[in-house]
């Protein structure tokens, strides 16, 4: 490996100490449930679940897996329906 990429991976190393330096954007998850698989989307700061759970309550196990225990603090968590 040359001294560049050494260099180029210490740089990757911080930045990933440093989570605030990352703002998801957009991306999509399926997720493999017990019984199906969901698909869960996130874009302009809003989350989508095709589960029958999101779509009355606006937030669901496949959301709250990604925003509370995948990708902690590194995404905003989704607002419960009221
Ligand atoms: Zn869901």
């Amino acid at each position: 490996m040359d001294s560049g990429m050494i260099g180029k991976i210490d740089k990757a190393k911080r930045y990933a100490q440093e989570p605030h330096r990352f703002h998801f954007e957009a991306f999509t998850v399926k997720i493999d449930g017990e019984n199906n698989s969901h698909v869960v989307k996130f874009a302009n700061n809003k989350w989508d679940c095709d589960c029958d759970y999101f779509r009355s309550r606006g937030i669901c196990t496949h959301t709250i897996s990604i925003t509370n225990y995948i990708l902690k603090d590194m995404v905003p968590a989704p607002v419960e329906a009221g």
